[in-house]
């Protein structure tokens, strides 16, 4: 059972390839985002919380994204494509603690690199095309400084595990999609 995590900056085109990886490898595909954004569409205790952070780009507390992959993790019966998680060096450590209570570990991360210029560009694109409220020039600011300082050193995290798999992320969709294929295997 495969238990891929997806990397890359924000705008390094996660979504869009986790698309075609989930399709390949029938896994389920599960974005700490997405469910954040639910949570807030709901207007849920937890998602009256968390707006005004995700609004200003920040990132949200450990806790909360960890006790909701807990529950994923235990759900999940063929293989999960983490997509924006784990954003921290706790939440890769407690990512490998969740999968080892069912006997599963990570199976490899798949980094996504792309030039920062080119993330500005395709991030201020989808502000216009997606209208994302945490889409502007100033929340994006914030997002990309999160990922520097907290999220950056997760990749040192899943090299020193020997599990991290670098690709180039520019190019068409479809090459992209072609070369995490052959990463894989
Ligand atoms: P994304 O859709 O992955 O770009 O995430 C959008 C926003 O959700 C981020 O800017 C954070 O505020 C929040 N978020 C998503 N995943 C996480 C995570 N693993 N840890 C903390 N905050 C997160």
């Amino acid at each position: 059972m495969k238990n891929i995590v997806i990397f890359g900056a924000p705008g390094a085109g996660k979504g869009t390839q986790s698309d075609y990886i989930v399709d390949r490898y029938n896994l389920n595909h599960i974005s700490t985002g997405d469910l954040l954004r639910k949570e807030i569409a709901d207007q849920t205790p937890l998602g009256i919380r968390i707006k005004s952070l995700m609004d200003d780009g920040q990132l949200v507390s450990d806790d909360i994204v960890i006790e909701m992959m807990d529950k994923a993790i235990a759900a999940d019966t063929r293989g999960i494509l983490f997509d924006g998680f784990p954003r921290t060096v706790a939440q890769a450590q407690a990512l490998d603690k969740l999968l080892a209570k069912h006997s599963r570990e990570v199976t490899c991360m798949v980094d996504l690199e792309v030039p920062s210029d080119e993330l500005m560009r395709r991030l201020l694109e989808r502000a216009k095309i997606q209208g994302r409220s945490d889409d502007n020039e100033t929340t994006i600011a914030h997002r990309l400084e999160e990922y520097r300082t907290k999220t950056l050193p997760v990749a040192e995290y899943y090299a020193a595990q020997g599990k991290k798999i670098v690709i180039d992320g520019l190019g068409s969709v479809e090459d992209i999609a072609h070369r995490i294929r052959q990463a894989i295997g």
